[in-house]
C-alpha cells in the first residue's frame, strides 16, 4: 500500500543500561531509527556502529545511555574527593550529571551519559590531571570500548569506584526521587508535528527518523491515524474495513500528497527537499531518554487539558509507566 495509517503509540525501554555491551545495544537501536537501518542490526554490529558515531561528533546518540559510579574512599585518608568537593572540580559540567549522597557508606553516587562523560573528561584534562586520570581509568574499567585507558596509574589508590546497576538505581529513586539517577529510554511512534513539540523538552534526549536520510518512494508514506478516523479503523489488519467518505476523503489527501513528493523525488530531488511536501502527520519514530525530575516535568506539562490531545495522549502513557513502577506524581 502506498498510504496507509497507524496509531499514536508509546513504548517504555525501560532504564538505560549499566553493562557495556547491552548500553552500546541500546545505542545502536536508537540511532539506527534515525536512518531506519534497523535491518543492519547483528550480534556484533553494536560497537562499531557507536565508534562510528563518536568519531563523527554524533555524540547526541551517546546520550540514551546512562554510566553511574559509586564512589568511596576506602582508606584512611579523611575527605578526599567528598562529594561535595565536586561539583566545585567539574564545574559548569555539573549540569550533565547527578551527584547522591550515599549518607552511612562514606561514598557518593556520580551519574551521567556516555556524551556527559565524554564531553566532560575533555573539559577537566588540562585543568585538573589527576582528577582526569581518576575518572578516565574508572570509566575505562566499565566502559573499555568508548573510554580508552590512561598510560599512567590513577591516583587515589584508596578511592574504591565501581558501577551502580540499575535496579540499586531505582531503589534509590523509589525511596528519595531527588536521587534521579536512572535514565528511563521511551520510544514514541506520533506524527511530525507532536515529535516537534516534544523536542523543546530540553532536559530530554533525543534520536529521530530522519526526513533527510529516509526515502519513503519504496516504503510507501505512514501517517498518524487522525483521531476522528478511530471508529472507522481496524487495529488487526491496520486498516478501513469500509470506506466511510470521510475515510475516502484522508486517503484521497494522502496519495495526493504522496504523489507529488514522488514527483519531485522522479525530478532527481533528493529526500530531503522532496520532503518538503510531507504532512504535519508523518509517521516519525522518536527515541526519547531522560532521568525522572525531566519525565515529571513533561508529563505535568503535557497531561494537561492545555496540551494538544495527543501529546496529551502520550504523557498520560509516560504517566502510567511512572507509576507501574511507583513513582508519584504530586
Ligand atoms: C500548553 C503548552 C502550550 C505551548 N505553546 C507554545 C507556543 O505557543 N509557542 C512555543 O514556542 N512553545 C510553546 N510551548 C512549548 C513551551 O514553551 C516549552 O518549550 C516546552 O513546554 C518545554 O518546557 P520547558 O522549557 O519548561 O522544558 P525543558 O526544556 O525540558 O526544561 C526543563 C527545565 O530546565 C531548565 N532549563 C532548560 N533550559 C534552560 C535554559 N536555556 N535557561 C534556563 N533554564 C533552562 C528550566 O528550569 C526548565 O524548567 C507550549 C507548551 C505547552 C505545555
Amino acid at each position: 500500500m502506498d498510504v496507509q495509517f497507524v496509531k499514536t503509540a508509546v513504548l517504555p525501554q525501560g532504564t538505560a543500561p549499566a553493562d557495556e555491551a547491552d548500553a552500546l545495544r541500546t545505542i545502536e537501536v536508537c540511532g539506527r531509527t534515525a536512518y531506519k537501518s534497523e535491518d543492519k542490526i547483528t550480534e556484533d554490529s553494536a560497537r562499531s556502529f557507536v565508534l562510528m558515531l563518536k568519531k563523527h561528533g554524533h555524540l547526541s546518540v551517546l546520550e540514551h545511555s546512562n554510566v553511574v559510579l559509586k564512589i568511596r574512599n576506602a582508606g584512611d585518608a579523611p575527605g578526599t574527593l567528598p562529594g561535595d568537593l565536586l561539583p566545585r572540580l567539574l564545574g559548569p559540567r555539573m549540569a550533565y550529571h547527578r551527584i547522591h549522597e550515599m549518607r552511612g557508606e562514606g561514598a557518593f553516587a556520580l551519574a551521567g551519559n556516555l556524551r556527559g562523560w565524554i564531553e566532560t573528561l575533555d573539559h577537566i584534562e588540562n585543568r585538573n590531571s589527576d582528577m582526569h586520570r581518576f575518572l578516565l581509568h574508572a570509566l575505562n574499567r566499565f566502559f573499555p570500548s568508548i573510554f580508552e585507558a590512561h598510560e599512567r596509574a590513577a591516583p587515589w589508590q584508596h578511592i574504591e569506584t565501581s558501577l551502580v546497576d540499575t535496579d540499586e538505581q531505582l531503589a534509590w529513586l523509589r525511596k528519595d526521587p531527588s536521587s534521579d539517577l536512572p535514565v528511563f529510554v521511551f520510544k514514541f511512534v506520533c506524527d511530525r508535528g507532536i515529535t516537534h513539540e516534544v523536542v523543546r523538552h530540553r532536559v530530554l534526549s533525543f534520536t529521530q527518523e530522519s526526513t533527510r536520510y529516509v526515502n519513503y518512494r519504496n516504503r510507501g508514506m505512514t501517517l498518524i491515524l487522525p483521531e476522528e478516523l478511530y471508529p472507522y479503523y481496524d487495529d488487526e489488519t491496520a486498516d478501513f474495513p469500509t470506506r466511510d467518505p470521510l475515510v475516502t476523503m484522508w486517503i484521497d489527501r494522502a496519495k495526493t500528497i504522496f504523489e507529488w513528493y514522488r514527483q519531485d523525488l522522479g525530478r532527481g530531488a533528493r529526500p530531503e527537499i522532496a520532503r518538503d511536501i510531507l504532512p504535519n502527520l508523518l509517521k516519525s519514530e522518536i527515541f526519547v531518554s531522560g532521568r525522572w525530575s525531566g519525565w515529571k516535568h513533561f508529563v505535568l506539562l503535557r497531561d494537561s487539558s492545555h496540551a494538544h490531545p495527543r501529546i496529551r495522549g502520550i504523557a498520560r502513557e509516560v504517566r502510567k509507566h511512572f507509576e507501574s513502577i511507583g513513582m508519584k506524581f504530586d
